[in-house]
């Protein structure tokens, strides 16, 4: 990689990120694992990403996606995109 690439990258994700809300304290080199949203809790058949809000969900809604990457307690959830975008900075932990 020259410098000019290091410098000049748009897709460096900045720590002022409109998605970034204060997810570190909680998220920060947390486990993560893609896995399809899961029917967990009663009444509950989608979830949000943490980051974006894209909705994650158990079944075919048009504007959600089937699977994400969730911690071990399902709790928290965040969308590929995110994944890809934040993975570095937030040192997550995958299989
Ligand atoms: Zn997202």
């Amino acid at each position: 990689m020259t410098w000019d690439e290091v410098n000049g990258s748009e897709d460096m994700i900045e720590e002022d990120d409109w998605r970034l809300m204060g997810q570190e304290e909680d998220l920060c080199g947390v486990h993560l694992r893609l896995k399809p949203y899961l029917l967990g809790y009663p009444g509950y058949d989608h979830d949000h990403c943490e980051f974006c809000w894209q909705k994650i969900a158990a079944f075919d809604y048009p504007d959600a996606q089937r699977e994400g990457y969730a911690t071990d307690d399902n709790l928290r959830w965040v969308c590929q995109q995110c994944f890809e975008d934040f993975k570095e900075m937030f040192g997550w932990k995958v299989d």
